[in-house]
């Protein structure tokens, strides 16, 4: 029988794992299970035609004993409370194992944005800030861009704060436009973030990266920078990508013979990640209906998209090739096939490790917002690069102590600086 998927149990199984491997009592566990505090509201919008639709907001701070809460924000039709909690949970070991002083939050919102005019989008955005500006703050916690929800929408939720508060504050949201104080390089960050750690395990692993092929689930902001990252940091090739074509409701993977040309695909993408069938056709694309990404024969898999994509149904289709997954997107495998791939002996980059480098960089975002001094692109890169490198082997090295799998050995490490903290500060 198919699994029920809830992240939020997925993610307190994972860290009961993690809390029972590191002996920690009652108390403590009592406090990480959940979320600190959460608001659930109502965003009223006047739309195009005049009528008033009601939206519903959501953002969950889970800890923020390692410094103020960070996390996106989804816009996306099938929200649900379970899924922030769990994202606001995930954002709490993502900043931990990336040793950035911040903790974990996150925020969502039910709505397609792609069935929006881009005036109400502009008024959703206002909305949602003016439901929740009171509990936020460049000290408290701070939002960002994730799936459904663009740089153009971070400009307008930092001018709705800054009309609220009354002064320029940029650092109340990352992901911005780089022109109202956004940093360069947060666009790639994710995707690259992702790379940089693949590029460490494939040493681990003694892979050749010249030699590898990937196939990718999503062209959304990740995927795609995971795709151009592949071919340019590691001299590899992407046999496929996929997407949720929003038109007609359906999976497509495109693959081509020689290798997706990211680039070129990204110029016939459009803002919510869904690739024109036709033209892909045209340039020689073959694209499958469903998720044929996942039985693709090739040696790694970055699954970036949604939570739950590898399941017990899908993951038995996964090639005997396949030796790395880099779990770009969040929470994207569910507790029983995560068995599955321990048994079979694949290498798993957990997501909040993997996909960690976009909150790093939204990190140095804050920070050149604070002193109103901006870096330039090599700086933000190479300080990634840092981050994701020392990360990678922090996990690398416990999973080695331990003899334990990967995502344990993640939580291992964030975990324990995270109850680290909350004893230095008297909470436990
Ligand atoms: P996005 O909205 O830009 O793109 C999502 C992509 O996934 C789109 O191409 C969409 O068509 C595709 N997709 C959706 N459902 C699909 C399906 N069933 N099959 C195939 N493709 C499907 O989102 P994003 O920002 O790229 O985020 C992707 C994942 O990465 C999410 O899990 C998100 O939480 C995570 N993440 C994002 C960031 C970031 O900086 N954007 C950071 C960390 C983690």
């Amino acid at each position: 029988m198919a699994e029920r998927f809830n992240p939020f149990q997925m993610a307190q199984a994972q860290l009961d794992e993690a809390t029972e491997q590191l002996g920690l009592s009652k108390d403590v566990r009592a406090i990480l299970r959940e979320p600190l505090r959460e608001f659930h509201f109502n965003i009223p919008v006047r739309m195009d035609d005049g009528s008033i639709r009601v939206f519903r907001g959501f953002r969950v701070q889970h800890n923020d004993v390692r410094g103020p809460c960070k996390g996106g924000i989804r816009f996306a039709p099938n929200e649900t409370i379970d899924t922030v909690r769990a994202l606001a949970m995930w954002m709490t070991w993502k900043c931990a194992v990336v040793d950035i002083p911040l903790g974990g939050s996150k925020g969502g919102c039910i709505v397609d944005p792609a069935q929006l005019s881009e005036s109400e989008k502009e008024r959703l955005c206002r909305g949602w800030i003016d439901q929740v500006w009171k509990d936020i703050g460049p000290q408290v916690d701070v939002p960002a861009p994730d799936v459904g929800t663009t740089k153009q929408m971070m400009g307008w939720m930092m001018d709705e704060y800054c009309k609220l508060v009354g002064g320029f504050v940029p650092n109340i949201i990352t992901g911005k436009p780089v022109d109202a104080g956004g940093s360069q390089g947060r666009t790639e960050a994710t995707g690259f973030g992702v790379i940089f750690t693949v590029r460490e395990a494939m040493k681990a692993l003694n892979m050749k990266s010249t030699e590898s092929v990937a196939a990718i689930q999503g062209f959304g902001n990740v995927a795609q920078y995971a795709a151009i990252g592949f071919k340019k940091f590691l001299g590899g090739k992407v046999a496929c990508v996929s997407c949720w074509d929003h038109r007609d409701k359906t999976a497509y993977t495109y693959s081509h013979p020689d290798g997706i040309d990211a680039e070129f695909l990204q110029t016939i993408t459009d803002q919510y990640g869904t690739i024109d069938k036709d033209r892909a056709e045209a340039k020689g694309y073959v694209v499958e209906p469903g998720d044929a990404w996942i039985s693709k024969d090739v040696d790694v898999l970055i699954p970036a998209a949604l939570e739950g994509q590898i399941n017990a149904d899908t993951v038995n289709r996964i090639s005997p090739r396949v030796k790395l997954i880099a779990e770009a997107a969040n929470g994207p495998t569910t507790t029983e096939a995560d068995k599955i791939l321990q048994k079979k002996g694949i290498y798993v980059i957990p997501d909040f490790l993997a996909n960690a480098g976009g909150v790093t960089v939204s990190y140095f975002e804050q920070v050149q917002g604070t002193y109103n001094f901006y870096w330039g692109l090599a700086e933000v890169q190479k300080l990634l690069d840092d981050k994701m490198t020392s990360a990678f082997w922090a996990v690398h090295k416990m999973h080695e102590e331990k003899n334990v799998y990967t995502r344990l050995a993640a939580y291992l490490v964030s975990v324990k600086r995270v109850v680290d903290a909350m004893k230095l500060r008297g909470w436990v």
